[in-house]
């Protein structure tokens, strides 16, 4: 699973997505985007519209799935409870993955049950270029021997551990960067799939008025 506000997706997202799947050799990688992210302000698109440009911008990836179960769902979006309905889906024997970046990663202890998402799956922390912050003593204390140091070390087991990635291409995009240069009439050309460009201008999104 890759959780996200998705405001818009990017290549960062999306390329992330394709070479996790390739390093960890998973069967997919869902995206999930938040209905109502928690510890963010409240995104200017609707959690709808974040999904269709999301299926836009996988369009036939292999594996790739833009996963639009946590605006089915009442209330915040807590990746604890995406996680326990993708387990009842897949089994408890099945390996599962929460993938997420190192700046996400740098506020987990600020979520909902953190504990509780290393029983239902492992932590993948990608790594950002633009995103180098040291752990606080409190996440540090949280992930205490939980990491492992290869691919093949995380899926011995259905869940439980943490590991870091580098991925081959690491892209310093952020959809903060992509709001901006919206927002000032700057191009975002080759920073978001062609389509998700293409229907962000349409519908006119993210941009002054
Ligand atoms: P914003 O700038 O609005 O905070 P973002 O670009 O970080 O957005 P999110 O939707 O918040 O995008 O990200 C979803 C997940 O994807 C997070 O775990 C985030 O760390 C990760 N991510 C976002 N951009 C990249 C990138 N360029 N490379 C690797 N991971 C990324």
């Amino acid at each position: 699973m890759l959780g996200g506000t998705f405001d818009p997706v990017h290549l960062g997202h999306l390329r992330s997505a394709v070479e996790l799947r390739e390093l960890l050799n998973l069967d997919r990688v869902h995206m999930v985007p938040a209905r109502l992210p928690l510890l963010r302000n409240s995104p200017q698109v609707s959690a709808r519209q974040r999904l269709a440009l999301l299926q836009l911008g996988i369009g036939d990836t292999p594996g790739l799935i833009a996963d639009g179960r946590e605006l089915e769902r009442e209330g915040p979006s807590y990746s604890a409870d995406t996680l326990a309905s993708l387990r009842d889906e897949y089994g408890a024997d099945a390996r599962l993955i929460m993938a997420l970046g190192h700046d996400a990663f740098l506020r987990l202890t600020e979520w909902h049950a953190p504990q509780r998402l290393f029983e239902l799956a492992h932590l993948v922390i990608i790594e950002r270029p633009d995103h180098q912050a040291l752990l606080s003593t409190a996440l540090r204390e949280l992930i205490a021997g939980r990491e492992v140091d290869s691919p093949e070390s995380l899926m011995q087991r259905p869940a439980g551990s943490l590991l870091r990635v580098a991925l081959a291409t690491r892209m310093a995009v952020s959809a903060t960067g992509i709001r901006q240069r919206l927002a000032a009439g700057q191009s975002v050309r080759y920073l978001l799939p062609e389509a998700v460009e293409t229907r962000i201008m349409q519908a006119s999104l993210y941009q002054r008025h």
